[in-house]
């Protein structure tokens, strides 16, 4: 952070550095490139009893691989660890996929849907933490120093990225104090991340008073505004495709059952 303000002209943080060597390729000029390998528990990955909280130098594949992660999130570990490919995967980190701002990149929506926090540094002495369906909030200086992901209370989740680039989306239900909150937030189509959050009015695994899938996805779309058309696809595709699996999903969250760890 220090580094950074006292540079003359601009500076770069570098995680594992693909995007920004295929930017300094591409003609992009910085004064300084930062390192980030020596913040504090670059690399690790922490459990508590209430999250896991992730360094920022964890690459997807260190990610995809972790047993923490993988006993509270194992469908995100599965569809992670398909992420981009091999080379990428074990360079690049989940921070930098955050940090770089990329409406085509995939973890800023996974972590909006399962509730992430993004602690950051703003400045030498200000450590800030804000959930990550504000990081549009961070300065563009910010630092970002962990990322914490919720352990308990998780019931389920579903990352769908096969559909990409007409739809992806993560989805996820929580135990919350106010019931169980289904959370869908999505990318394809629209400009930045678009999320709804919807409260269910029965159990998700009642099999006797519940709602049906259609309905939790009605609900959960409701509210998402309208995607955009393009030569891939129309918004009305987009719309429909999204519905058939959301739908898809919730069926399969419910016969495999809620996690253990919520
Ligand atoms: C062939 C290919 C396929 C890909 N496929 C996918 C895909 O399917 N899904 C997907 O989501 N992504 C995909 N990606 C993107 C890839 O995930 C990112 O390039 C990678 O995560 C970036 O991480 P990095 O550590 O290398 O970032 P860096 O290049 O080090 O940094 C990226 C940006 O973030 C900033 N930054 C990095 N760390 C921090 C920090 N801690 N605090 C503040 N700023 C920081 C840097 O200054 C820079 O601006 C693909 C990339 C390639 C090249």
């Amino acid at each position: 952070m220090g580094l950074h303000a006292r540079s003359p002209g601009a500076a770069a943080y570098m995680g594992g550095g693909t995007d920004l060597m295929a930017a300094l390729k591409a003609g992009a000029y910085v004064e300084d490139v930062i390192h980030l390998g020596s913040v504090p528990d670059w690399t690790s990955i922490v459990e508590s009893e209430e999250a896991i909280s992730i360094g920022p130098g964890v690459t997807h594949q260190v990610f995809a691989d972790s047993r923490p992660v993988r006993a509270v999130y194992p469908t995100l570990c599965d569809a992670w660890s398909k992420v981009a490919n091999n080379r990428i995967r074990i360079k690049g980190t989940v921070a930098g996929n955050l940090m770089a701002r990329n409406q085509s990149y995939d973890f800023p929506m996974v972590a909006i849907a399962i509730g992430a926090q993004l602690e950051f540094l703003e400045s030498e002495l200000a450590l800030r933490r804000v959930t990550a369906d504000r990081s549009a909030e961070l300065p563009q200086r910010a630092l970002l120093t962990r990322i914490t992901l919720p352990r308990a209370r998780c019931l389920a989740v579903a990352v769908q990225l096969q559909w990409k680039p007409i739809a992806a989306f993560a989805l996820s239900f929580r135990r919350e104090h106010v019931g169980i909150v289904g959370c869908l937030a999505v990318r394809c189509g629209f400009d930045a991340v678009a999320f709804s959050r919807i409260r269910l009015e029965h159990c998700l695994f009642d099999d006797l008073r519940r709602e049906t899938s259609v309905d939790i996805t009605e609900r959960l779309c409701a509210s998402l505004p309208s995607p955009s058309s393009d030569w891939r696809a129309s918004a009305e595709y987009r719309r429909h495709l999204l519905k058939v699996l959301v739908r898809r999903e919730i069926e399969r969250i419910r016969v495999a059952g809620p996690n253990h760890e919520g």
